[in-house]
Protein backbone atom coordinates (compact mmCIF):
# COMPACT_ATOMS: atom_id res chain seq x y z
CA UNK A 1 0.00 0.00 0.00
CA UNK A 2 0.73 3.49 -1.06
CA UNK A 3 0.77 6.19 1.37
CA UNK A 4 -0.64 7.90 -1.81
CA UNK A 5 -3.44 5.86 -2.20
CA UNK A 6 -7.22 6.65 -1.04
CA UNK A 7 -8.93 4.84 1.16
CA UNK A 8 -11.13 3.70 -2.09
CA UNK A 9 -8.05 2.66 -4.25
CA UNK A 10 -6.90 0.16 -0.83
CA UNK A 11 -10.32 -0.69 -0.14
CA UNK A 12 -10.21 -2.43 -4.01
CA UNK A 13 -9.58 -6.13 -4.59
CA UNK A 14 -7.40 -6.54 -7.86
CA UNK A 15 -9.08 -8.97 -10.83
CA UNK A 16 -7.85 -12.81 -9.62
CA UNK A 17 -6.03 -13.71 -12.59
CA UNK A 18 -6.25 -17.26 -11.64
CA UNK A 19 -10.08 -16.58 -13.68
CA UNK A 20 -8.03 -16.62 -17.13
CA UNK A 21 -6.15 -19.42 -16.61
CA UNK A 22 -3.24 -20.40 -19.57
CA UNK A 23 -3.90 -24.09 -18.98
CA UNK A 24 -5.83 -25.42 -22.07
CA UNK A 25 -6.61 -28.35 -20.60
CA UNK A 26 -9.10 -26.51 -18.37
CA UNK A 27 -13.27 -26.25 -18.93
CA UNK A 28 -13.91 -23.16 -18.31
CA UNK A 29 -17.13 -22.08 -17.04
CA UNK A 30 -16.84 -19.31 -14.85
CA UNK A 31 -16.34 -15.86 -16.71
CA UNK A 32 -19.52 -15.98 -18.95
CA UNK A 33 -17.57 -16.11 -22.04
CA UNK A 34 -19.74 -17.87 -24.91
CA UNK A 35 -18.30 -21.29 -26.36
CA UNK A 36 -18.86 -20.75 -29.83
CA UNK A 37 -16.37 -18.83 -31.77
CA UNK A 38 -17.44 -15.27 -33.19
CA UNK A 39 -19.75 -14.76 -36.75
CA UNK A 40 -17.85 -16.10 -39.83
CA UNK A 41 -18.61 -12.28 -40.70
CA UNK A 42 -16.57 -11.32 -38.10
CA UNK A 43 -13.82 -13.54 -38.56
CA UNK A 44 -13.39 -12.99 -42.12
CA UNK A 45 -13.60 -8.76 -41.93
CA UNK A 46 -10.61 -9.49 -39.39
CA UNK A 47 -8.67 -11.45 -41.83
CA UNK A 48 -9.27 -9.34 -44.65
CA UNK A 49 -9.12 -5.85 -42.74
CA UNK A 50 -6.26 -4.03 -44.67
CA UNK A 51 -2.89 -3.78 -42.57
CA UNK A 52 -1.93 -0.90 -43.90
CA UNK A 53 -4.76 1.25 -42.53
CA UNK A 54 -3.49 -0.14 -38.75
CA UNK A 55 -0.96 3.12 -39.59
CA UNK A 56 -3.94 5.45 -39.07
CA UNK A 57 -5.63 6.49 -35.46
CA UNK A 58 -8.98 4.59 -35.80
CA UNK A 59 -11.93 7.04 -36.31
CA UNK A 60 -12.72 8.61 -32.43
CA UNK A 61 -16.36 8.64 -33.13
CA UNK A 62 -16.25 5.05 -34.17
CA UNK A 63 -19.24 6.25 -36.96
CA UNK A 64 -19.44 2.94 -38.88
CA UNK A 65 -20.28 1.32 -35.75
CA UNK A 66 -23.09 3.22 -34.20
CA UNK A 67 -24.56 3.67 -37.62
CA UNK A 68 -24.34 -0.27 -38.04
CA UNK A 69 -26.03 -0.27 -34.04
CA UNK A 70 -28.55 2.53 -35.12
CA UNK A 71 -29.90 0.46 -38.17
CA UNK A 72 -29.85 -2.61 -35.60
CA UNK A 73 -32.30 -1.07 -33.18
CA UNK A 74 -33.84 1.48 -36.33
CA UNK A 75 -32.86 4.18 -33.89
CA UNK A 76 -30.32 7.00 -35.19
CA UNK A 77 -26.61 7.43 -34.70
CA UNK A 78 -27.01 10.62 -32.07
CA UNK A 79 -28.70 7.63 -29.47
CA UNK A 80 -26.08 5.17 -30.05
CA UNK A 81 -22.49 5.39 -27.64
CA UNK A 82 -20.02 3.36 -28.07
CA UNK A 83 -16.76 2.04 -25.97
CA UNK A 84 -14.05 -0.65 -25.23
CA UNK A 85 -16.66 -2.91 -23.42
CA UNK A 86 -19.62 -2.27 -21.90
CA UNK A 87 -17.64 -1.78 -18.38
CA UNK A 88 -15.98 1.20 -19.88
CA UNK A 89 -19.86 2.39 -21.05
CA UNK A 90 -20.71 1.57 -17.15
CA UNK A 91 -17.36 3.63 -15.80
CA UNK A 92 -18.81 6.61 -17.80
CA UNK A 93 -21.92 6.47 -16.99
CA UNK A 94 -21.27 6.93 -13.09
CA UNK A 95 -19.38 9.37 -14.08
CA UNK A 96 -21.77 11.71 -16.48
CA UNK A 97 -24.77 10.43 -13.91
CA UNK A 98 -24.58 9.41 -10.70
CA UNK A 99 -22.76 12.22 -9.32
CA UNK A 100 -25.41 13.75 -7.57
CA UNK A 101 -27.71 14.97 -4.37
CA UNK A 102 -29.61 12.02 -4.36
CA UNK A 103 -28.10 8.44 -3.50
CA UNK A 104 -27.87 5.82 -5.90
CA UNK A 105 -30.19 2.53 -5.90
CA UNK A 106 -28.63 -0.33 -6.84
CA UNK A 107 -29.74 -4.17 -5.67
CA UNK A 108 -27.98 -5.68 -3.08
CA UNK A 109 -26.96 -8.77 -5.34
CA UNK A 110 -25.94 -7.50 -8.64
CA UNK A 111 -22.52 -7.29 -10.77
CA UNK A 112 -20.07 -6.07 -8.60
CA UNK A 113 -18.67 -3.52 -10.49
CA UNK A 114 -21.25 -1.53 -9.41
CA UNK A 115 -20.75 -0.82 -5.67
CA UNK A 116 -16.75 -0.26 -7.54
CA UNK A 117 -17.92 2.69 -9.37
CA UNK A 118 -19.40 4.26 -7.13
CA UNK A 119 -16.67 3.96 -4.60
CA UNK A 120 -14.19 5.03 -6.56
CA UNK A 121 -16.10 8.22 -8.07
CA UNK A 122 -17.66 8.94 -4.62
CA UNK A 123 -21.03 8.17 -5.45
CA UNK A 124 -23.56 7.63 -2.67
CA UNK A 125 -25.63 4.73 -2.89
CA UNK A 126 -27.93 2.75 -1.62
CA UNK A 127 -27.78 -1.52 -1.97
CA UNK A 128 -31.61 -2.85 -2.15
CA UNK A 129 -32.20 -6.42 -0.66
CA UNK A 130 -32.98 -8.89 -3.17
CA UNK A 131 -36.27 -10.84 -2.70
CA UNK A 132 -35.88 -14.34 -0.84
CA UNK A 133 -36.31 -15.99 -4.78
CA UNK A 134 -33.68 -13.98 -5.69
CA UNK A 135 -35.82 -11.63 -7.67
CA UNK A 136 -35.86 -7.66 -7.86
CA UNK A 137 -38.67 -6.15 -7.22
CA UNK A 138 -38.76 -2.09 -8.69
CA UNK A 139 -41.53 -1.23 -6.01
CA UNK A 140 -38.63 -0.77 -3.53
CA UNK A 141 -36.93 1.69 -5.54
CA UNK A 142 -39.31 4.18 -5.30
CA UNK A 143 -37.26 6.67 -3.96
CA UNK A 144 -38.25 10.02 -6.52
CA UNK A 145 -34.97 11.42 -8.36
CA UNK A 146 -32.78 8.79 -7.35
CA UNK A 147 -30.83 7.41 -9.77
CA UNK A 148 -31.39 3.44 -10.51
CA UNK A 149 -28.80 1.05 -11.74
CA UNK A 150 -29.64 -2.90 -12.30
CA UNK A 151 -28.47 -5.57 -14.76
CA UNK A 152 -31.71 -7.45 -16.45
CA UNK A 153 -31.28 -10.44 -16.46
CA UNK A 154 -29.24 -9.75 -12.85
CA UNK A 155 -26.11 -11.49 -12.35
CA UNK A 156 -24.81 -13.57 -10.79
CA UNK A 157 -28.87 -15.05 -10.20
CA UNK A 158 -29.66 -15.07 -14.01
CA UNK A 159 -33.27 -13.82 -12.80
CA UNK A 160 -34.98 -10.98 -15.34
CA UNK A 161 -37.63 -8.67 -15.26
CA UNK A 162 -40.54 -8.00 -17.34
CA UNK A 163 -40.32 -5.11 -19.84
CA UNK A 164 -43.56 -3.71 -18.31
CA UNK A 165 -42.07 -4.12 -14.75
CA UNK A 166 -39.00 -1.61 -16.05
CA UNK A 167 -41.64 0.72 -17.84
CA UNK A 168 -44.00 1.02 -14.85
CA UNK A 169 -40.63 2.48 -12.79
CA UNK A 170 -40.17 4.75 -15.62
CA UNK A 171 -43.51 6.55 -15.46
CA UNK A 172 -43.75 6.16 -11.66
CA UNK A 173 -39.60 7.56 -11.07
CA UNK A 174 -39.75 10.48 -13.76
CA UNK A 175 -37.08 12.04 -12.34
CA UNK A 176 -34.84 9.48 -11.97
CA UNK A 177 -32.09 8.01 -14.73
CA UNK A 178 -32.61 4.88 -14.80
CA UNK A 179 -29.45 2.43 -16.06
CA UNK A 180 -30.49 -1.06 -17.40
CA UNK A 181 -27.17 -3.17 -17.71
CA UNK A 182 -28.51 -5.66 -20.32
CA UNK A 183 -24.73 -7.72 -20.55
CA UNK A 184 -26.92 -11.17 -20.74
CA UNK A 185 -30.41 -9.96 -22.72
CA UNK A 186 -29.76 -11.98 -25.72
CA UNK A 187 -30.30 -15.42 -23.46
CA UNK A 188 -34.08 -15.48 -23.31
CA UNK A 189 -35.12 -11.73 -21.45
CA UNK A 190 -36.73 -8.78 -23.24
CA UNK A 191 -34.87 -5.63 -23.90
CA UNK A 192 -35.88 -2.37 -22.61
CA UNK A 193 -34.05 -0.68 -26.17
CA UNK A 194 -37.90 -0.37 -27.51
CA UNK A 195 -38.68 2.12 -24.29
CA UNK A 196 -36.09 4.72 -25.29
CA UNK A 197 -38.11 6.48 -27.65
CA UNK A 198 -40.80 7.09 -25.32
CA UNK A 199 -39.08 7.59 -22.40
CA UNK A 200 -36.03 9.87 -21.90
CA UNK A 201 -34.76 8.84 -18.47
CA UNK A 202 -33.77 5.36 -19.52
CA UNK A 203 -30.08 4.43 -20.79
CA UNK A 204 -29.43 0.74 -21.80
CA UNK A 205 -25.81 -0.58 -21.78
CA UNK A 206 -25.26 -3.63 -23.92
CA UNK A 207 -22.18 -5.74 -25.20
CA UNK A 208 -20.81 -7.92 -27.35
CA UNK A 209 -18.75 -9.89 -25.19
CA UNK A 210 -21.27 -11.98 -24.56
CA UNK A 211 -23.97 -13.31 -27.22
CA UNK A 212 -22.67 -11.99 -30.02
CA UNK A 213 -18.66 -13.81 -28.81
CA UNK A 214 -15.99 -11.04 -28.89
CA UNK A 215 -15.37 -10.69 -25.32
CA UNK A 216 -11.86 -10.23 -26.42
CA UNK A 217 -12.78 -7.44 -28.69
CA UNK A 218 -14.03 -4.92 -25.64
CA UNK A 219 -16.97 -3.70 -27.35
CA UNK A 220 -19.75 -2.31 -25.37
CA UNK A 221 -22.39 -0.03 -26.15
CA UNK A 222 -25.35 2.43 -24.65
CA UNK A 223 -28.59 3.59 -26.44
CA UNK A 224 -30.69 6.25 -25.06
CA UNK A 225 -32.12 9.63 -25.59
CA UNK A 226 -29.59 12.50 -27.09
CA UNK A 227 -29.33 14.04 -24.31
CA UNK A 228 -28.16 10.85 -22.44
CA UNK A 229 -25.05 10.23 -25.01
CA UNK A 230 -24.63 13.66 -25.64
CA UNK A 231 -23.25 13.32 -21.76
CA UNK A 232 -21.51 10.03 -21.82
CA UNK A 233 -19.86 11.90 -25.40
CA UNK A 234 -18.83 14.84 -22.89
CA UNK A 235 -17.30 12.84 -20.35
CA UNK A 236 -15.07 10.20 -22.68
CA UNK A 237 -14.19 12.89 -24.69
CA UNK A 238 -12.82 15.49 -22.15
CA UNK A 239 -10.26 12.77 -20.84
CA UNK A 240 -9.13 11.67 -24.19
CA UNK A 241 -10.60 8.30 -23.45
CA UNK A 242 -9.53 5.89 -26.59
CA UNK A 243 -11.74 5.17 -29.28
CA UNK A 244 -11.71 1.86 -30.09
CA UNK A 245 -9.23 -0.08 -32.16
CA UNK A 246 -10.07 -0.71 -36.36
CA UNK A 247 -10.30 -4.70 -35.52
CA UNK A 248 -12.62 -4.06 -32.83
CA UNK A 249 -14.96 -1.90 -35.17
CA UNK A 250 -14.67 -4.13 -38.14
CA UNK A 251 -15.58 -7.57 -36.79
CA UNK A 252 -18.10 -6.19 -34.43
CA UNK A 253 -20.03 -4.09 -37.62
CA UNK A 254 -19.95 -7.99 -38.99
CA UNK A 255 -21.53 -9.59 -36.21
CA UNK A 256 -24.06 -7.28 -35.09
CA UNK A 257 -25.28 -7.54 -39.35
CA UNK A 258 -25.05 -11.47 -38.76
CA UNK A 259 -28.23 -11.91 -37.13
CA UNK A 260 -28.62 -15.63 -38.64
CA UNK A 261 -25.52 -16.61 -36.65
CA UNK A 262 -26.58 -14.89 -33.54
CA UNK A 263 -29.32 -16.51 -33.31
CA UNK A 264 -28.69 -20.04 -34.19
CA UNK A 265 -26.01 -19.82 -31.38
CA UNK A 266 -27.82 -18.00 -28.27
CA UNK A 267 -30.56 -20.49 -29.18
CA UNK A 268 -27.85 -23.20 -28.53
CA UNK A 269 -26.70 -21.79 -25.36
CA UNK A 270 -30.30 -21.69 -24.21
CA UNK A 271 -30.81 -25.22 -25.40
CA UNK A 272 -27.78 -26.34 -23.30
CA UNK A 273 -28.88 -24.41 -20.33
CA UNK A 274 -32.48 -26.04 -20.09
CA UNK A 275 -30.76 -29.57 -20.47
CA UNK A 276 -27.82 -28.73 -17.83
CA UNK A 277 -30.65 -27.11 -14.87
CA UNK A 278 -32.52 -30.68 -15.64
CA UNK A 279 -28.74 -32.70 -15.11
CA UNK A 280 -28.47 -30.43 -12.07
CA UNK A 281 -31.83 -31.47 -10.65
CA UNK A 282 -30.89 -35.23 -10.94
CA UNK A 283 -28.05 -34.69 -8.94
CA UNK A 284 -29.71 -32.63 -6.08
CA UNK A 285 -29.31 -28.90 -6.89
CA UNK A 286 -31.88 -26.46 -6.98
CA UNK A 287 -31.54 -23.80 -9.44
CA UNK A 288 -32.75 -19.93 -9.99
CA UNK A 289 -34.88 -19.84 -12.88
CA UNK A 290 -32.14 -18.56 -15.79
CA UNK A 291 -32.48 -16.31 -18.84
CA UNK A 292 -28.83 -15.87 -19.41
CA UNK A 293 -25.93 -18.11 -20.25
CA UNK A 294 -25.22 -18.91 -16.49
CA UNK A 295 -26.99 -21.09 -13.88
CA UNK A 296 -26.87 -19.86 -10.33
CA UNK A 297 -27.25 -23.24 -8.45
CA UNK A 298 -26.86 -24.66 -4.77
CA UNK A 299 -26.53 -28.30 -3.71
CA UNK A 300 -28.85 -29.84 -1.01
CA UNK A 301 -26.12 -31.25 0.77
CA UNK A 302 -22.84 -30.41 -0.16
CA UNK A 303 -21.62 -26.88 0.66
CA UNK A 304 -20.62 -24.49 -2.36
CA UNK A 305 -17.46 -23.79 -1.59
CA UNK A 306 -16.75 -27.15 -1.43
CA UNK A 307 -18.25 -28.32 -4.60
CA UNK A 308 -16.13 -25.41 -6.52
CA UNK A 309 -12.89 -26.59 -5.38
CA UNK A 310 -13.45 -30.27 -6.02
CA UNK A 311 -14.36 -29.17 -9.45
CA UNK A 312 -11.18 -26.53 -9.81
CA UNK A 313 -9.02 -29.93 -8.86
CA UNK A 314 -10.65 -31.79 -11.60
CA UNK A 315 -9.85 -28.82 -13.96
CA UNK A 316 -13.49 -27.46 -14.25
CA UNK A 317 -13.61 -24.09 -13.04
CA UNK A 318 -17.08 -22.36 -11.70
CA UNK A 319 -17.13 -19.07 -10.18
CA UNK A 320 -18.19 -19.36 -5.89
CA UNK A 321 -18.91 -16.25 -4.40
CA UNK A 322 -18.01 -15.47 -0.40
CA UNK A 323 -20.30 -12.49 -0.29
CA UNK A 324 -22.76 -13.81 2.37
CA UNK A 325 -25.97 -13.99 1.53
CA UNK A 326 -25.16 -16.16 -2.05
CA UNK A 327 -22.10 -17.96 -0.46
CA UNK A 328 -23.68 -21.23 -0.69
CA UNK A 329 -24.33 -20.49 -4.25
CA UNK A 330 -22.43 -21.53 -7.79
CA UNK A 331 -22.46 -19.15 -11.16
CA UNK A 332 -22.07 -21.64 -13.75
CA UNK A 333 -21.29 -20.67 -17.03
CA UNK A 334 -22.96 -22.32 -19.62
CA UNK A 335 -20.86 -23.78 -22.39
CA UNK A 336 -21.07 -26.55 -24.90
CA UNK A 337 -22.98 -29.64 -24.52
CA UNK A 338 -19.81 -31.68 -24.00
CA UNK A 339 -18.46 -29.54 -21.45
CA UNK A 340 -21.52 -29.69 -19.53
CA UNK A 341 -21.69 -32.90 -19.74
CA UNK A 342 -17.93 -33.12 -18.29
CA UNK A 343 -19.60 -31.22 -15.53
CA UNK A 344 -22.29 -33.07 -14.67
CA UNK A 345 -19.86 -36.03 -15.02
CA UNK A 346 -17.26 -34.31 -12.90
CA UNK A 347 -19.75 -33.46 -10.33
CA UNK A 348 -21.21 -37.36 -10.08
CA UNK A 349 -18.18 -38.27 -8.87
CA UNK A 350 -18.30 -36.31 -6.03
CA UNK A 351 -18.27 -38.67 -2.74
CA UNK A 352 -21.41 -36.89 -1.44
CA UNK A 353 -23.29 -36.70 -4.70
CA UNK A 354 -25.78 -39.35 -4.78
CA UNK A 355 -27.34 -39.74 -8.78
N1 LIG B 1 -22.42 -6.12 -17.00
C1 LIG B 1 -22.54 -7.31 -16.44
C2 LIG B 1 -23.77 -7.64 -15.67
C3 LIG B 1 -21.49 -8.25 -16.55
O1 LIG B 1 -21.58 -9.45 -15.97
C4 LIG B 1 -20.31 -7.90 -17.27
C5 LIG B 1 -19.11 -8.80 -17.42
N2 LIG B 1 -19.12 -10.01 -17.08
C6 LIG B 1 -20.26 -6.63 -17.84
C7 LIG B 1 -21.33 -5.77 -17.69
C8 LIG B 1 -19.03 -6.15 -18.58
O2 LIG B 1 -18.84 -6.80 -19.77
P1 LIG B 1 -17.88 -6.24 -20.92
O3 LIG B 1 -17.02 -5.18 -20.33
O4 LIG B 1 -17.11 -7.43 -21.37
O5 LIG B 1 -18.79 -5.70 -21.97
Amino acid sequence: MSKYWSEAVNGLTPYVPGEQPKDTGITKLNTNENPYPPSPAAEAAIRDFPLDRLRLYSDPDCAELKQALADHFSLEKKNVFVGNGSDEVLALTFMAFFRQEHPLLLPETTYSFYDVYCNLYDIEYKQIPLCDDFSIDLNDYAEPNAGIIFANPNAPTGRALALSEIEALLQRNTESLVVVDEAYVDFGATSAVELINRYDNVLVIQTFSKSRSLAGMRVGYAVGHEDLIAGLERVKNSFNSYPLDMLAIASSVAAIKDDAYFRETTQKIIDTREWTEKALAELGFVTVPSKTNFLFTSHRYVEAAELMGFLRANKVLVRHFSKPGIDNHLRITIGTPEEMQLLVDTLKRHPDIIS
